[in-house]
């Protein structure tokens, strides 16, 4: 039976850490961390990952602003408030919700935020420099699974590592971490041949697909470690992962859970991206 990798204690641990530090640098700099998240539209679903990371910051001690604009906001309205937000010094962190309503073209607004506060790390210069492997903060779940992984002491260097999913914000950066530590990385995809033959050379297998219990035992290699990133509501309310948990649990030797696994990382990591922008600029 495999390990259960628990990101609510991970996560515990490292907030309690992040709000000692806060609490310090108020202490030495008179400096709070604060943090503004711009929510556009009435989407449920964002609303309630708004409301989570405004309760994160508070307990760790950092100061949320949460800045609500209605669905038919203009792009250039939205674009001057993230001018706003980039020019005030009790903003450290910028953190737009997506997505946005359809008329917003959200690299423009990406691109418009402050590398120094993009704290999600989506604008196109931090994206480079997490390719360079120089950087100042990384995108937040991938991040998230990495802390996971050191947390549970896994050995990263000479493993062979798949990444199920690229997009922008999962995939692709999970694997540059991976082939950061020195994994053998492979990326695959919907157009992916042979996927189960790929995935069951995993040593690591991170799968972020956005499919529910796509990965069934059959495509993992007994002893591998499971990283499952996905989120999806079944017809009868369970929410459920991209992995079969009961099956794949059974073979694997550490795999996470959904929820209670990646999920709560994503917010850490958040956390700590804005403590780093606090310091940075300061
Ligand atoms: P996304 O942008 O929709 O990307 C999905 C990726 O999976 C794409 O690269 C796609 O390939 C690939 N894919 C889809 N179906 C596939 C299949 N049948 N076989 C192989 N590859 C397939 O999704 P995302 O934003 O990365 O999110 C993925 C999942 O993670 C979602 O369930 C999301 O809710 C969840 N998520 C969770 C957290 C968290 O905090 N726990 C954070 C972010 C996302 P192509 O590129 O070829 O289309």
């Amino acid at each position: 039976m495999a390990t259960i990798i628990d990101g609510k204690l991970v996560s515990q641990t490292i907030r309690g850490s992040i709000k000692d530090e806060v609490s310090a640098l108020k202490a030495e700099l008179g400096i709070t961390p604060g943090l503004a998240v711009v929510l556009v539209g009435d989407d449920p679903a964002s609303a309630v990952y708004v409301r989570n990371k405004h309760k994160a910051c508070i307990d760790a001690g950092i100061e949320s602003y949460v800045i609500t604009m209605p669905a038919d906001t203009k792009e250039d309205d939205l674009l001057a408030k993230i001018d706003e937000l980039n020019a005030d010094k009790n903003v450290n962190g910028i953190l737009v919700q997506l997505p946005l309503p359809k008329h917003i073209c959200e690299d423009n607004v990406i691109n418009r935020i402050s590398p120094e506060k993009d704290v999600d790390a989506f604008h196109p210069a931090n994206v480079g420099k997490i390719l360079i492997g120089n950087y100042d903060f990384l995108p937040c779940t991938p991040a998230g699974i990495m802390d996971l992984l050191a947390f549970y002491n896994i050995d990263i260097e000479g493993k062979e590592c798949v990444v199920l999913g690229r997009s922008n914000i999962v995939g692709k950066p999970m694997s540059l971490l991976l082939l950061g530590k020195n994994g053998t990385v492979t990326t695959c995809h919907s157009r992916t041949k042979n996927l189960s033959e790929v995935t069951k050379r995993a040593d690591i297998l991170v799968v972020a697909i956005g499919r529910a219990e796509f990965v069934t035992a059959d495509m993992v290699k007994p002893g591998a470690v499971v990283i499952d990133v996905g989120i999806n509501r079944l017809a009868n309310g369970k929410l459920v992962g991209d992995v079969k948990f009961d099956e794949v649990s059974a073979i694997s030797s550490a795999i996470t859970p959904v929820p209670g696994g990646v999920g709560p990382m994503t917010i850490t990591t958040l956390l700590k991206n804005t403590l780093t922008a606090a310091r940075k600029q300061n």
